[in-house]
């Protein structure tokens, strides 16, 4: 899962990341409207985190323009205290949800593990199934029937990406920006390597789920 912060206050921004980060979550995080705009743009986050008042460009602001490009990215407002109207606005511009600051940090992850899930899932946070394989958040390692493994952070992430899109191809580029962040200069060949390692894994635990190669596209879970 990946999510864009966009909040001026340096110090919470950078605590914000943080406490994603360390939920596992891939996080890009800017400081002010523009650069808010332009990654919101992109179309590769799955929630994004946006405070109201920005330098650059308002964070209403970009969220219209999010919304006529017609982006359906789920959007937590952060508001202050006195911006209601703000707040009000917001909503009627297509946010989904807002959160008044100062806030506590579980009341934000419930959020967004709110507004990340699927439409009538039941959801069970910590875990992403597909078949018999069982991937888990919190100790991030997937099993197989009895057997388990530990996975390092981007393969997890890997994983995840793969296993919420089952049956379609994941482009390589999309992979690169979902996991490392759109500006980042990490190449194909890396990616190749983490999904050997996962292959390994798969293999290690058992697992009769195969990751397929697209040749000069990417990979799909099967
Ligand atoms: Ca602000």
């Amino acid at each position: 899962m990946k999510i864009l912060v966009v909040e001026d206050e340096v110090q919470l921004a950078d605590a914000l990341t943080e406490i994603l980060k360390r939920n596992r979550y891939a996080v890009d995080t800017v400081y002010n409207g523009i650069d808010g705009l332009d990654n919101a743009l992109t179309g590769i986050y799955d929630c994004i985190v946006l405070d109201i008042m920005l330098p650059g460009m308002s964070g209403i602001d970009i969220l219209r323009n999010i919304r006529n490009e017609k982006l359906s990215v789920p959007v937590l407002l952060l508001t202050a205290r006195s911006e209601v109207e703000d707040k009000i606005k917001g909503l009627d511009c297509g946010a989904d949800d807002y959160l008044t600051k100062p806030f506590v940090t579980g009341e934000l992850l419930a959020r967004i593990r709110a507004l990340t899930r699927r439409k009538g899932e039941i959801i069970d946070d910590n875990k992403l199934s597909f078949k018999d394989l069982e991937l888990f958040k919190d100790s991030c390692s997937m099993t197989f029937g009895r057997n388990d493994v530990k996975l390092s952070l981007k393969e997890y992430q890997i994983m995840e990406l793969l296993m919420a899109n089952s049956g379609k191809i994941i482009p390589k580029e999309r992979i690169i920006e979902k996991i490392w962040g759109y500006e980042s200069d990490v190449e194909y060949n890396n990616i190749e390597v983490y999904i050997s390692f996962l292959r390994k894994k798969l293999s290690v635990i058992g697992a009769d789920i195969k990751i397929k190669t697209a040749r000069g596209i990417g990979y799909s879970i099967e």
